[in-house]
């Protein structure tokens, strides 16, 4: 398959008609690329990871780019990226902890919904919708429809993670236009892309590796088991 693109953890080729194939890579990085490590095992569990919740979010109705899963990634449907990512908070940790003064672990209830310009160079800041339509990185009738499917999928990981016996803290999403003008809900759903922790406030998430918390593949492997568990 004809390599498209490399990103920080992923390949992305082409595959057959309109697909491409997302491949995970071992590699982790964080802090804007400056902390980066390849742990073995690390690309194969958070494909296994995303496909599952992919699947999940695909059969309760939610549109993804999502087509099936594949060898340590899996195929999907072309998509032209909005570089607006949409950060969902159950609970505040985080950036938000820092930018406001909040008082980590407080409970948000109805979720939050924050917008970030994706751009490497800028380290992706926060951006209001009145900026995202201003600048053209996004109507006001595509932020409706992102928040709308991130806070249904957000629903729907939360409850799924909570018969895993695990929180669901916050989220991130990316979106995408398929060649039909579908805006679907694209990249990955996973511990990368998320943060996970159990009633005892451990994480199961990218932090193990941000914060050195402990093995992160055996984080994830935990994620997955649970998921298991409960979806079979
Ligand atoms: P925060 O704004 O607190 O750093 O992140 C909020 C949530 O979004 C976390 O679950 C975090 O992992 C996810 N997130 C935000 N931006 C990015 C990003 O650029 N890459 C990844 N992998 N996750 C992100």
């Amino acid at each position: 398959m004809r390599l498209l693109y490399e990103g920080k953890s992923k390949r992305i080729y082409e595959a057959e008609g309109d697909l491409v194939f997302v491949e995970f890579k071992d590699d982790v990085t964080a802090f804007n690329g400056q902390k980066r490590a390849a742990p073995p095992g690390k690309g194969e569990i958070t494909a296994r990871i995303s496909n599952l919740l992919f699947e999940y979010l695909k059969g309760k109705g939610i549109p993804t780019h999502y087509v099936r899963a594949g060898e340590r990634g899996f195929y999907a449907k072309k998509v032209r990226i909005l570089p607006v990512e949409v950060v969902v908070r159950n609970v505040a940790t985080g950036s938000i902890v820092k930018r406001l003064g909040l008082e980590k672990g407080k409970k948000l209830s109805p979720p939050l919904v924050e917008y970030f310009y994706k751009n490497d160079d800028l380290g992706d800041p926060l951006v209001c919708e009145g900026h995202a339509i201003y600048f053209g990185w996004a109507t006001e009738e595509e932020l409706k429809r992102m928040k709308d499917l991130s806070l249904k999928a957000t629903a729907l990981l939360t409850d799924l993670f909570s018969r895993a016996g695990l929180r669901l803290i916050d989220i991130k999403y990316e979106f995408g236009y398929d060649s039909d003008r579908n805006l679907l809900l694209a990249d990955e759903i996973s511990p990368d892309t998320s943060r996970i922790w159990d009633d005892e406030g451990r994480s199961y998430d990218k932090d193990v590796f941000r914060k050195d918390l402990g093995d992160l593949v055996k984080a994830y492997g935990e994620v997955y088991r649970r998921l298991k568990g409960v979806l079979g």
